[in-house]
């Protein structure tokens, strides 16, 4: 059995356990430089404000409807981010972090009522955090995911599913009778991995639920589609095959994880593998024509090893402009990295996570004025410059690693004072000259 654990809007749900006045107000974050609106609050979307859309185009909600909007701050919610995943981690014998909010966890073998689990793991998370979470219970991750969709789905929108599914849904518990209402209230572009234009393509084949989709044949489909789509099918059958890696990628960010097979106890290499899942995030990033606003790193201890002393920290290191040139990612991520290691710890396992994605063309329509010294010349003319492409293109050819940038950290790296962000809460959690003050 997985579960998916994820936050309920997570950017702002973060802002609100600083800002409790947020509660209950429609607020959206806004992306690097103020653009368009990367999340919201579920009173922003009930005033029609959809994912991505330009800040300009909803500007006018401030007057007429209330509208609070935030600037990013990526350094709080990645802070935020591992301590919700530490917890989380707490609860089961295997984790993968799918995504800044998001992370699976492996029951294989866990006894007990799952559901009193994922409601103790809920309510222990919205203690220690103040973050509010969903947990959806599967055979199979894209099951587990399609759970913790309706799990949101029924608390937002009460009455969307039929019986008690809010919060926490495990769909183990229902007849197939129930397992087939649920399916059938849930549009087939929900489901893990069906973007827009497959879901077009599903919808003139008549396939508009999830249960019009189930209720077709795996291989059919596969031929008449995508592997992808067949694996899909299969998954919602209960047949796992889809690992992680190779699952597709959450919205706005791009993600490289791994555990060791033995323990790193050195920042050598730690660097040499931050900067080897830079490299392998960076070709991703400029395989779909985007620019990244920000790094996020973390690694980890294992909470297995029992005797070893824990540490899980991250640190997510804003850019002073968008980009997608490997050179400034690495240099980003490896500053990210010394800044968190600590050495005497057993490290298992690291991350390195691009957020606050964007298309290219943005970052050529906000010229960084105030350019970081630290940027590597070349990458000033954009980010697909032509050592780029090179790269990518000696590496398509000979291979992975083929060709790699030699892991030289800046002592002074990209910095966020240059990006637009007049809007931005204080980092709470990490700079202590930002810490929450009470008045009592
Ligand atoms: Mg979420």
């Amino acid at each position: 059995m997985f579960a998916l654990v994820d936050v309920n809007n997570m950017y702002v749900s973060c802002e609100r356990v600083f800002r409790p006045a947020l509660n209950g107000k429609p607020v959206v974050v806004l992306s690097n430089n103020d653009g368009a609106c990367i999340a919201r609050s579920n009173e922003a979307k009930d005033l029609g404000v959809r994912m991505a859309q330009p800040w300009f185009e909803v500007r006018h909600l401030q007057r007429t409807a209330g509208l609070i909007a935030l600037s990013a701050n990526f350094e709080l919610y990645g802070d935020m981010s591992s301590r919700m995943m530490s917890i989380a981690a707490r609860y089961a014998p295997r984790q993968e972090i799918y995504s800044i909010d998001e992370c699976f966890l492996d029951f294989d073998g866990v006894p007990g009522d799952l559901v009193a689990i994922g409601r103790e793991l809920r309510r222990q998370v919205l203690a220690w955090t103040g973050l509010p979470t969903s947990v959806g219970f599967g055979a199979t991750k894209t099951l587990a995911k399609l759970a913790n969709h309706v799990a949101k789905t029924a608390e937002r929108k009460p009455g969307s599913y039929p019986g008690e599914l809010a919060q926490v849904c495990n769909f183990a518990n229902l007849s197939a009778d129930q397992l087939a209402a649920a399916m059938q209230a849930t549009e087939v572009g929900e489901v893990w991995g069906i973007g827009r234009k497959t879901t077009a393509r599903l919808n003139e084949c008549g396939i508009r639920t999830v249960l019009d989709l189930v209720r077709g044949d795996a291989a059919a489909l596969g031929r008449q589609f995508s592997v992808v789509i067949e694996k899909t099918v299969r998954e919602l059958h209960g047949t796992a095959c889809l690992e992680v890696n190779d699952a597709p990628a959450a919205n706005q960010q791009i993600m490289c994880s791994r555990s060791f097979g033995a323990p790193v106890t050195d920042l050598p290499t730690l660097i040499e593998v931050v900067s080897q899942f830079t490299s392998q995030v960076a070709h991703k990033l400029r395989d779909q024509g985007s620019v990244a606003g920000a790094v996020h790193v973390f690694i980890a201890t294992s909470p297995y090893r029992r005797n070893d002393r824990q540490h899980a920290p991250s640190a997510t290191l804003p850019l002073g402009r968008p980009s997608a040139d490997t050179r400034v990612l690495i240099s980003a991520a490896v500053r990210a990295l010394r800044g968190v290691f600590r050495p005497g710890f057993n490290y298992a396992k690291a991350g390195v996570m691009l957020v606050d994605l964007q298309p290219q063309a943005q970052e050529h329509a906000t010229p960084d004025l105030f350019a970081d010294d630290a940027q590597p010349e070349g990458a000033a003319r954009g980010s697909r410059s032509d050592l780029m492409s090179a790269l990518d293109a000696l590496n398509q050819r000979f291979g992975r690693h083929a060709v790699s940038v030699a892991s030289a950290a800046r002592r002074t790296g990209p910095s966020a004072h240059a990006s637009k962000q007049d809007r931005r809460s204080p980092r709470y959690t990490t700079r202590i000259e930002e810490i929450a003050v009470a008045r009592a």
